[in-house]
């Protein structure tokens, strides 16, 4: 997938080990990439996370009821030294930040046709001044020629949970054999985002896919497990 939006200025990779991609875009965010952990016993107990359904609740981690592990899929806090985290096996990661506020979106099809990342910006602006100010990273995924779709996805994926035009839509999908077709996730999602109002050059897009990657990421379309998951670790640090 070509990576269209890879424009910001001054990305340290700080490690890109065989199962790990730390990237520092900001001094006080931290935000890690890890695949193949277990699933129920490899995150430190320091690590919020949530129980995601494909839905578009967002939660925040701030909030003065909320436990770990409760049903949503978008998590956020303000706080410093509280590391949130999504767990993925091809959906979509996406870590999102300003100075003030960290969030991660888990956004599979179903999540990102029903609005997830609409959902996500929506609740995350109440903690910044203009959405401008957000830069998204998007972690590993399917690419388009392993997310090869039926109709019912093409159909799901113009509905109004997006706010893609018709011919945004279009682009991120091409043809495969027979009534199959081949949808760009990682392009629909950075799409998204400039729509709801974030620059181009704030949206990082990893060219890595967890189905061709194999010795890196889990992927679900290719070894049919719920064994192994991928992590996408976001913090802000002081
Ligand atoms: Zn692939």
């Amino acid at each position: 997938m070509a990576n269209i939006f890879s424009a910001l200025q001054d990305i340290v990779f700080l490690s890109q080990q065989d199962l790990e991609r730390k990237i520092c875009l900001q001094k006080n965010i931290s935000i890690t990439f890890r695949g193949k952990l277990d699933p129920y016993t490899s995150l430190s107990a320091q690590i919020v996370s949530m129980k995601q359904v494909h839905g578009i609740d967002v939660l925040s981690a701030d909030a003065p009821n909320f436990k770990t592990n409760e049903c949503g899929d978008a998590l956020y806090t303000c706080r410093s030294s509280l590391p949130i985290a999504v767990r993925t096996a091809d959906c979509i990661p996406i870590l999102l930040f300003s100075q003030n506020v960290v969030m991660a979106i888990h956004a599979g099809w179903r999540g990102l046709c029903a609005g997830i990342i609409k959902e996500s910006v929506k609740k995350v602006n109440l903690t910044v001044s203009s959405v401008s100010e957000l830069t998204a990273v998007i972690g590993p995924t399917l690419c388009a020629k392993h997310f090869e779709v039926g109709t019912d996805v093409v159909s799901a994926f113009f509905s109004d949970g997006l706010t893609l035009s018709k011919e945004e839509r279009y682009f991120c999908l091409s043809r495969g054999v027979g009534d199959k077709f081949h949808l760009d996730l990682s392009l629909a999602a950075s799409l998204e985002l400039v729509r709801l109002g974030l620059k181009p050059a704030h949206i990082l897009v990893s060219t890595d896919c967890t189905y061709c990657e194999k010795s890196t990421w889990y992927s679900y379309r290719r070894d049919k497990t719920a064994e192994h998951a991928n992590y996408s670790i976001i913090e802000r640090v002081l």
